[in-house]
């Protein structure tokens, strides 16, 4: 790894500023640290990428899956915490088939996958990816199975086979879905990574026996022209699973140890698989697999995925509008909250408990709740009017009122001046809304 003295010495020296660093010093010492990525810099030479490219790749590389609007990417990570910066690339979960199922059986399992869906705060969480696996024996059978499934999922396919020459007959008709290919281990290394060269497709390097001899056999991979590998270092127990894939990470990222600086793909499969499924999302998995997945299941993985992948220093945020609830007509009141997305849809379900119509106005706050916002100067009784006067408020409720949160009850003075409107304080704690509505 290059020191940033021996970087600097590639950069331009124009010192410009544009990549959000005072001098091209200052940049070299971020990219040095992983902090900065070479294209920042727009006046960077052939030559000089050329020179700083081993430096300036991601110290867990970047693979892309798929190749249609659900082609996901894996790795790319720069950090052990996430209070650090942030996480970019969430856990994407598979669900396995296999090739001893009858076709209608394949389809028909998929189907149910396609459908797991969830809704919270906004987002739609679902599955990723769907696993086949060879079981028969009869590279025939794979390769229609493998068809079936391809047929009956938009998601990116995960292949597992260990017989190259049916790798290959399965998953020719299908390159141009980029499936990731599982995989290559230390028999038939040579064999698959010459699949996966010529059809383009990552690869699954898989190796039980330890760290150093997966690193070993990822750099013979790497040598017969492969560059898009994922690991599986099939963990005996879940202890081996948290011990190797912090160590993995904390290799890449802190040591910048190429060798191991990929994506980790973990198998869930049996009793263990939802522990499984967990420690790898807390900790450090790319891809799961599991030989199945109940809907109960799916939905604590999944919340927890987006708990741990969202921007620590970002809100998750709703766009700032007007929203009905509960069928409102000029005759409803207006009540108002803030943008932050679970001050939102707490608001929200709490109102429409109540069965009474009202308009929600959503104000924007950059995503902060009610009281933070208020006191950070963001939810002011000037900028809750000039929502009000965007959205339309005023003319689609002819109430003459307004409902003020409890936690900001100090603004409705303020607020019937600015807005003209008769100010009503609410309950200080959304749950109290059911009530407090009937109430008036
Ligand atoms: Fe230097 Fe390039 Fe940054 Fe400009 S954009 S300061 S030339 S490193």
């Amino acid at each position: 790894m290059p020191t940033a003295i021996e970087i600097f010495k590639h950069l331009p020296k124009k010192n410009c500023g544009e990549c959000k660093n005072p001098t091209c010093l200052a940049f070299a010492m971020q990219l040095a640290n992983n902090k900065a990525k070479l294209e920042d810099c727009p006046y960077v030479s052939d030559a000089g990428k050329a020179a700083l490219s081993a430096s300036s790749a991601p110290p867990i590389r970047l693979v892309k899956i798929g190749s249609n609007s659900r082609a996901f990417e894996v790795g790319d990570e720069t950090e052990l915490y996430r209070h650090e910066k942030k996480f970019f690339h969430p856990t994407r979960y598979c669900v396995e088939v296999d090739d001893s199922m009858s076709d209608a059986d394949i389809e028909s399992t998929i189907i149910s996958y396609n459908k797991m869906k969830f809704e919270r705060v906004g987002q739609i969480m679902s599955l990723d990816m769907i696993g086949v696996r060879y079981v028969s024996n009869d590279p025939a059978r794979f390769a229609k199975a493998v068809s079936v499934a391809s047929g009956s999922t938009e998601m990116p396919l995960l292949v597992f086979c260990h017989d190259p020459a049916a790798m290959k007959d399965a998953v020719k008709p299908i390159a141009a879905r980029r499936p990731l290919v599982h995989g290559a281990d230390s028999n038939n290394f040579a064999e698959m990574s010459a699949v996966a060269k010529e059809l383009a497709l990552p690869l699954v390097v898989y190796e039980d026996k330890g760290l150093n001899e997966l690193a070993d056999l990822v750099a013979k991979v790497k040598a017969s022209g492969v560059e898009d590998i994922v690991l599986d270092f099939d963990p005996a127990n879940l202890k081996d699973l948290l011990e190797r894939s912090t160590l993995v990470r904390r290799l890449s990222v802190k040591r910048t140890f190429r060798g191991l600086g990929y994506p980790i793909l973990v198998q869930a499969q049996g009793d263990d698989a939802l522990q499984y499924g967990l420690i790898a999302t807390m900790k450090y998995g790319s891809i799961v697999s599991f030989d199945k997945l109940k809907p109960e299941h799916a939905l604590p993985l999944f919340v927890l995925r987006q708990n741990i992948f969202t921007d620590p220093q970002v809100p998750i945020q709703v766009k700032p509008d007007l929203y009905p609830v509960n069928n409102p007509d000029e005759k409803a009141p207006i009540m108002f909250t803030t943008n932050f997305s679970l001050t939102y849809f707490t608001v929200l379900a709490d109102a429409e408990k109540s069965k009474i119509p009202v308009w929600l106005q959503v104000v924007d706050t950059e995503g902060l709740s009610v009281l933070t916002a208020y006191a950070a100067g963001k939810l002011t009784a000037d900028g809750v009017n000039k929502a009000l006067e965007k959205s339309g408020a005023k003319t689609k409720s002819k109430t003459g009122t307004i409902i003020v949160p409890g936690m900001v009850a100090r603004m409705a003075a303020k607020l019937q001046e600015t807005t003209g409107l008769k100010a009503i304080v609410g309950p200080k704690e959304s749950s109290g809304l059911p009530k407090f509505l009937k109430g008036l």
